[in-house]
């Protein structure tokens, strides 16, 4: 096998910085004529009710309308923009059809005439990766022709990074995206992500890095603007520079060590030819975990304000996105509610493995897993469980009170709300810019 192509460019202007990072890389060279393409941004995250921090987030509107009209140029009729929500409901079709109009894709529908689609509406296809695993993808995607990847340069807390790969899990129903937050430590998290891209069309991956997120998925980490594009028709070597780019040796990432077992490709660099700016010029580490005490019980942020009297593990990649989501919120809820006096040795655990440990006076289960894993176990005195699946967020405050923390119910109210305060961490930094997540 020869080199596969990686480009690098630094974003300067719309259209022009995208067209340069596809020719570089021929990434658009092997589209078929007449083909049904299928384009998967990375909308990790949506509410209606609040403005929220999309930089380094979502991928931005800019990127995606610059391939909209590369696709275009090339007499491509049927382009459809693809993606799965994770949505606390999953009958809600308002939140993804208020993601894809407030994106500005209902105005590429206008002037393009592409279609939008919400893989939660469409049916689910059983696919075999091989190697034991097997996920129910979007068959609209399976049938396409070819698929235009838009994930977001980001770190990410469970799988060190998330980029190309990483990203085809939105195309995937609810049930295998718990399945891939499996307890087994030999094929868990990081064995199935490995294996997404495995049966789906052919392929360009471009990196959208015009806002970069440190200890991502989500918004709680460090958004960054650093104005770089990736691309590739190989998703593999783009992931493999995505991570150079972001500070990591392939070697470090779990999912691309099982990548290159399963391709029977080099862990380094050696099989891939990057044109452009060089990986040194334009790297910078982004870190990926939150910060948390040396025997990591307890954030940092709780050891800071003085908490005493609880654990609160940092979750591990066994917890799915729904159940991670309420992490923020317990959080803030939990800081808020410190008023100097320890608390009675509660310990919160959370996803699929942890244990409880001994001593402790309540020991609070977060989740349908975490209870049915430890219901029984010994070393818990008093439990209290939040069974559900997703657990329901008014139980984990009723669970809260009942071990004698006393959050607020406003935290609980409206969850989505929690992201709007991270907007003021954006005020007066004009290169946060909403544009870029606009089409007029
Ligand atoms: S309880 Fe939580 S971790 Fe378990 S499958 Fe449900 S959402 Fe995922």
């Amino acid at each position: 096998m020869g080199k596969s192509v990686v480009s690098i460019v630094r974003y300067e202007k719309p259209l022009e910085s995208v067209r340069r990072a596809v020719d570089l890389c021929h990434g658009l060279d092997h589209l078929p004529n007449q083909a049904k393409v299928f384009i998967k941004p990375n909308i990790v995250f949506w509410t209606r009710t609040t403005p929220f921090p999309k930089w380094g987030v979502v991928t931005t509107s800019r990127v995606v309308e610059d391939m909209v009209i590369l696709l275009k140029e090339r007499g491509i009729k049927g382009i459809t923009i693809v993606e799965g929500i994770v949505t606390f409901d999953p009958k809600d079709t308002e939140t993804p059809a208020h993601a894809f109009e407030s994106l500005g894709y209902q105005n590429l529908k206008k002037r393009y005439g592409i279609k939008t689609m919400n893989v939660f509406e469409r049916p689910f296809k059983k696919v075999d990766l091989g190697a034991g695993v097997v996920l129910n993808f979007n068959e609209d995607t399976l049938q396409g022709d070819f698929l235009v990847n838009l994930p977001v340069l980001k770190t990410h807390a469970q799988t060190v990074v998330s980029l190309g790969i990483k990203n085809l899990k939105g195309l995937i129903d609810v049930n295998s995206r718990k399945k891939c937050h499996s307890p087994n430590p030999e094929k868990g998290l990081n064995y199935m992500v490995a294996r997404l891209a495995n049966k789906l069309p052919p392929s360009f991956t471009l990196l959208d890095g015009i806002y970069t997120a440190e200890r991502g998925p989500f918004f709680e980490g460090k958004l960054r603007r650093s104005d770089i594009l990736i691309a590739s028709s190989d998703i593999f070597s783009a992931d493999k520079v995505g991570a150079k780019i972001l500070g990591y040796d392939p070697m470090e990432i779990p999912y691309l060590i099982h990548a290159a077992q399963d391709f029977k490709r080099p862990i380094d660099l050696s099989d891939v030819e990057v044109v452009g700016e060089k990986i040194e010029a334009v790297a910078s580490r982004h870190e990926y975990a939150f910060p948390y005490t040396e025997d990591g019980n307890l954030p940092k942020p709780l050891e800071k304000l003085g908490v005493k009297g609880l654990t609160y593990r940092q979750y591990d990649d066994t917890i799915c996105t729904y159940c991670s989501g309420f992490t923020t919120v317990i959080l803030m809820a939990i800081a808020s509610a410190w008023r100097g006096e320890p608390w009675n040795e509660v310990e919160i655990l959370t996803g699929k493995r942890m244990k409880p440990s001994p001593g402790k006076k309540k020991t609070v289960l977060i989740g349908k897993c975490m209870v049915q894993a430890n219901k029984d176990h010994a070393n818990i005195h008093e439990m209290i469980a939040v069974k559900g699946c997703p657990p329901d967020l008014k139980e984990a405050m009723q669970a809260l009170h009942q071990a004698g923390i006393d959050v607020n119910p406003a935290f609980f109210d409206n969850m989505d709300m929690a992201a709007g305060f991270f907007m003021k961490r954006f005020e007066g930094k004009p290169e946060f810019e909403e544009s870029f997540f606009q089409i007029l």
